[in-house]
């Protein structure tokens, strides 16, 4: 039979990921010759074959591909036989300025499972087996092309043994860069800083002594994947107070470790969309429903109906959290941090930095490169029929609140060609961007730049992932607020430089975040629903209750809530009975001592002080109160009026308790009112307070307010459809983390014909904020 040739060129995640052996194996088990290559964009392969063979090469390389590797581009040219006489892995040298896209590190897998636990593996109970299927990845990284010494791995010589696997095409292990065993990898082990006399235990028995201290009440450092957490007992509420002191958070929720998903539906609700989240090899955080009567304590999750609940991911994790050994059955497993801090990552950091938080540590001599935290997520109830199907690992059931491990630095694809741009990001849950080719390079979640770790941070990673991805900005785009620290980082960066650079409103970045990452084409304007808690507005308001009508180009404010003062500027952000008179105020209504806001206000004066008085005067004179049109601070207002929450210990913590005790099966509405290009809520507060004097019930109020609010939408919607026949909707802010509006407004927009755009690979909040800023930037500078 004639032979031919055939040439395939792949780009995407196919470097790092044991594309090569696969490809290997594959032509050896059809007897196929010829070559595979990494090259500068991807891997490159020729064969010869026959026409059947050849066919059945090119099927199978698409579907049979490696677990962690994901095909961008895939092309195919036919060629004359070559006449190769065997199949090889050809080495290639990769050129300055080439890049690639690197995986991010993912769960251990089904076989590296297996050999833990098989007594006679070489590997049995190491704690850092791994694969070119599994394991660290973006976190060991400290450059390009990825190779073991350019790794954190580096430090560590390959055993006989370990060498053989890694050098043989058809092993599991080749060209693994973190390869290890337990002759020659790292190990681990727990000290106690307080209790020298305890002296450090080693693997095995440092692992035993760790899941006894977790079981007696005792707080743990550990070493993980992408920084260190602190752990604890779950279900002992004097640990879980205990790890609250210690570092300084009141209420904030803890995330929680279980060793499978039988604890998990102990314990939660788990629909089979978020068992598949849950068993992911992303391994996300991700929020359940909790069982009532679960024993885990109160104190994790106050006044929360969700547990943020994820799987053990690291070898580590599996042997620590393994049932039947004398671990507790759940563990707190909290980043490790004092309050807003980064997480320490370092060995020698964290002694220092965590030395009053955590009785003992159990460290290992694996160097974090970047630091990394846990990613958390929701299922959305409904699929989002509307997004299209996606192109990476992301599902349209995903809903990310952060995006980090498992998922950074995976690259959102765009549809255009992206000039090298560097979008700064906002202030708050901040991450950056950086784009090359079509991919837009979010970054992994940074944080609120409030402190100098948190800055020191974001300006790092951004040197690293330019280093990584060989990415020069010609462009810098930012936040519209001058104090922001990530837009005075852009300022500054492109001045020295001399950098054109871009300011986009923060609203207009969450709308064309939305729309990039549907990859809506832009050629026509679409109603953005951006219902947010702080941005800073063109007219120098607060913004975040905002109708816009936009492309990634421009936008028309075409509806806002109606401005309030905030009293006591952003000390109203955090006491939500400040947000609650002021609207009242506005809306005409009285200060009556009936009110929680007033009665809470009351309570607070002293002969010298009267809290009530001083907030008049600043809402009448406007000294030290921003305007806001704010739709957070609104939620925040009701939750205040209804005696849920007058000051809050974390961000958005009034709308969520408020959200907590909506009642389901409620359907009536209150009216808002809509005048020119005001959304006025005083009608609305009339009502809720005549509900209130007429006892109705809190729940029957929260759930008529959200319900409100969803109605709302939709009227506008209709609204502007009528004058503009356009039915697609971009649906972006941090309000929308609020599931039962997200869900109310949807399915009233799909019953009435509209296009729900919904966000599935980055947040609806601020941490998505970057890749709308890079989309607009593009489109504005026309570079
Ligand atoms: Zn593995
Ligand atoms: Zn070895």
């Amino acid at each position: 039979m004639a032979l031919r040739g055939v040439r395939v060129h792949i780009t995407g995640i196919v470097q790092g990921v044991g594309f090569r052996p696969f490809v290997y194996g594959l032509a050896d088990r059809l007897e196929l010759k010829g070559w595979v290559c990494n090259t500068s964009a991807g891997v490159d392969i020729e064969v010869d074959g026959t026409q059947k063979e050849l066919e059945t090469f090119i099927d199978s390389l698409q579907v049979e591909t490696p677990p962690l590797s994901r095909i961008d581009t895939f092309l195919v040219d036919w060629v004359p036989a070559n006449g190769f006489s065997t199949f090889e892995i050809v080495h290639s040298e990769s050129k300055s300025g080439d890049f690639i896209p690197i995986s991010p590190d993912v769960s251990i897998c089904q076989d590296c499972m297996s050999e833990l636990l098989d007594p006679n593996d070489r590997r049995y109970r190491y704690p850092f087996i791994n694969c070119t299927n599994c394991g660290p990845r973006f976190t060991i990284i400290k450059d390009i092309p990825y190779d073991r010494p350019k790794t954190t791995m580096g430090a560590f010589e390959m055993c006989p043994a370990c060498q053989a696997e890694y050098d043989d095409p058809l092993d599991r292990r080749f060209h693994a860069q973190p390869v290890a065993c337990p002759d020659c990898g790292p190990h681990v082990w727990l000290e106690s800083l307080k209790d020298k006399t305890q002296g450090v235990l080693h693997q095995d028995s440092a692992i035993q002594l760790a899941r006894e201290s977790l079981a007696a009440g005792r707080i743990l450092a550990i070493k993980g994947l992408g920084g260190f957490h602190l752990a604890c007992d779950a279900t002992n509420q004097q640990a879980v107070d205990e790890l609250r002191q210690r570092k300084l958070r009141v209420d904030k929720p803890f995330a929680l470790m279980m060793p499978n998903l039988e604890v998990a539906l102990e314990h939660c609700f788990v629909t089979p969309a978020e068992q598949e989240q849950l068993l992911s090899r992303q391994r996300p955080i991700v929020l359940l429903k909790k069982r009532p009567g679960s024993p885990i304590a109160g104190m994790v999750a106050p006044n929360q109906s969700t547990l943020g609940v994820m799987l053990p991911y690291t070898p580590l994790h599996y042997l620590l959290l393994e049932p039947e050994t004398g671990s507790p059955d759940s563990l707190v497993m909290t980043s490790g941090n004092l309050s807003e801090e980064p997480i320490a990552t370092g060995n020698e950091e964290a002694r220092q930095r965590l030395a009053d938080l955590a009785d003992e540590f159990l460290l290992h001599n694996r160097d974090i490169h970047i630091r990394c935290d846990d990613s958390v997520l929701r299922v959305l109830d409904f699929e989002s029929r509307d997004n299209p199907p996606d192109k990476s690992s992301l599902t349209s059931f995903q809903y990310p609140l952060r995006r980090a491990r498992g998922y950074a630095p995976n690259p959102v694809q765009l549809q255009w060609d992206m000039p090298p741009l560097l979008a700064a990001g906002p202030e708050l849950k901040n991450t950056f961007c950086l784009t090359r080719g079509q991919y837009a390079f979010i970054s992994h979640h940074i944080g609120d730049l409030e402190n100098y770790e948190t800055l020191q941070a974001f300006e790092e990673g951004i040197s690293h992932y330019e280093r990584l991805f060989r990415i020069q900005p010609q462009a810098i785009a930012y936040d519209l607020h001058p104090d922001y620290l990530a837009t005075r980082y852009a300022l500054e960066r492109a001045q020295n430089k001399s950098l054109p650079s871009i300011g986009v409103q923060h609203h207009h970045a969450h709308l064309a975040s939305c729309l990039a990452e549907n990859q809506h084409p832009g050629d026509r304007q679409v109603i953005g629903l951006i219902l947010d808690g702080t941005g800073y507005g063109e007219d120098g308001a607060v913004w975040g209750g905002e109708i816009l009508l936009g492309d990634y180009r421009q936008y028309e404010r075409l509806y806002h809530l109606a401005y309030v003062p905030l009293p006591g500027g952003d000390l109203s952000i955090r006491e939500p009975w400040r947000t609650a008179l002021a609207h009242l105020h506005r809306a005409g209504l009285g200060w009556e001592p009936d009110l929680f806001p007033v009665s809470y206000a009351e309570e607070l004066k002293t002969p010298e002080w009267d809290a009530l008085d001083i907030l008049k005067q600043q809402i009448e004179s406007g000294v030290n109160s921003p305007q806001t049109s704010s739709m957070g601070r609104l939620f925040d207002a009701v939750a205040a009026l209804l005696g849920v929450r007058q000051a809050v210990n974390y961000q958005a913590q009034a709308a969520i308790e408020l959200e907590f005790l909506v009642d389901q099966s409620e359907i009536n509405v209150y009216p808002f009112e809509v005048h020119e290009q005001v959304l006025d809520p005083a009608p609305m507060l009339a009502a809720i307070l005549n509900d209130l004097r007429a006892g109705a019930p809190v729940p029957v109020i929260a759930a008529r307010f959200h319900n409100t609010i969803a109605d709302l939408m939709q009227r506008i919607c209709i609204q502007i459809r009528s004058e503009t026949k356009i039915d697609e909707v971009a649906l972006s802010g941090g309000v929308w983390q609020n599931m039962t509006l997200l869900n109310k407004t949807v399915s009233k927009l799909h019953e009435h014909g509209f296009i729900a755009y919904l966000h599935h690979q980055v947040p609806a909040n601020d941490g998505g904020i970057s890749l709308g800023q890079a989309a607009v930037a593009l489109h504005k500078l026309k570079l």
